[in-house]
């Protein structure tokens, strides 16, 4: 065989050859590195070509045509495998990023008032709607307005650090420790206060807020919330008292509850009564909750101590007043017939769900 005829057969079995991978290639990138192997400067292609060097010059033309042609189908195939690869890429990414429009949207959890939260602003706006204005104090603070103000003496049990969290290393301007405040009464005394700055008594104040003791069990928690209420005038009469807490109470629990005032003992009022009202559940008739008794015992209430006005400044001769604090996770439990304070505590959303939150 002359050589001319040996380069044809090479040059025909590399265009064979060459095809069939161009056709079999499974994605661009593999066609990329065939177009190097076979059409690239160390190529296969070049190869073949060193061979025309060694033929005589008039053999020449003949095989660099037949070169040309073959580079030629080379070129063509690549061509026409690329346009096919990339198609097919093209197809295999938009079937990725498919939207399905009949697919249902997801749901995003709406968020919700806490219970307590509820009931603290459902408290406050009953009270609110009696004329009383909404006032707030700090829940860190001093002895004075904790206790002495309050005509709390200093041996009484509630100073005791098993009761109150004080707080190491932090005291007010007289050198007086500070401690979470333990009830919302120091209110009392920050807003007779300002009352007096600029006036005179009447005053009605509503003051719902944290509060914080040293207590964990199924009825207490180391911080929970009250509103204290409490109004300072001329003739203020436990008549009114009754009247405040008969009308609160009835409009909370959304019926006629009867309500009995239980003589009792609180330093900052005088006379001081536990107020029990009929219990909701078994409507006086005794059930386990109010342990067969038919009532239940919601807060804690009283004229304010003349000692009380005197601290801050209100002539007792000219007046006097009324006040109570409530819990406010005892009567949103005692509403919804919530077992353990603790559930309000632990946000367990299966909870939070039942409660309407
Ligand atoms: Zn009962």
């Amino acid at each position: 065989m002359s050589d001319i005829e040996a380069l044809k057969q090479q040059l025909g079995g590399l265009q064979g050859e060459a095809l069939a991978a161009f056709a079999a290639a499974a994605d661009l990138d593999e066609l990329g590195e065939l177009r190097v192997r076979y059409l690239g400067k160390k190529g296969r292609l070049t190869e073949v070509l060193k061979g025309v060097g060694k033929l005589p010059p008039e053999e020449r033309p003949a095989i660099g045509q037949s070169v040309n042609a073959v580079k030629q189908a080379l070129a063509g195939a690549l061509q026409e495998a690329e346009g096919k690869l990339a198609a097919e890429a093209a197809r295999l990414r938009i079937e990725a990023e498919r939207v399905d429009v009949t697919l249902p949207g997801r749901r995003r959890p709406r968020g919700a008032m806490h219970p307590v939260h509820k009931g603290l602003q459902e408290m406050t706006a009953i009270f609110s709607q009696m004329g009383f204005a909404i006032a707030e104090g700090p829940e860190i603070e001093d002895e004075f307005h904790n206790f002495d103000a309050l005509n709390i003496p200093p041996e009484h049990p509630a100073r005791a650090m098993h009761d109150t969290f004080f707080i190491r290393d932090m005291s007010n301007a007289e050198g007086e420790p500070m401690l979470l405040r333990t009830h919302t009464s120091p209110v009392q005394i920050r807003a007779m206060r300002r009352c007096l700055e600029e006036g005179e008594p009447p005053l009605a104040i509503v003051a719902p807020g944290r509060v914080y003791r040293c207590d964990y069990d199924v009825t207490h928690s180391p911080m929970f919330h009250q509103v204290e209420v409490f109004k300072v005038d001329r003739d203020m009469s436990l008549a009114e008292l009754k009247g405040v807490l008969q009308h609160f109470l009835s409009t909370y629990f959304e019926k006629d509850v009867p309500i009995r005032l239980r003589p009792h003992y609180f330093p900052f009022t005088e006379p001081s009564a536990e107020v029990d009202i009929g219990c909701v559940f078994c409507s006086g008739s005794g059930c386990r909750i109010c342990k067969h008794s038919g009532w239940l015992e919601v807060l804690g209430s009283g004229m304010i101590h003349p000692n009380v006005l005197a601290a801050v400044g209100i002539d007792t001769d000219a007046y006097s007043g009324f006040a109570f604090g409530l819990g406010v996770e005892r009567l949103v439990m005692l509403k919804h017939g919530i077992p353990d304070l603790r559930l309000f505590f632990e946000n367990d959303v299966r909870f939070l769900r039942r409660m309407g939150a």
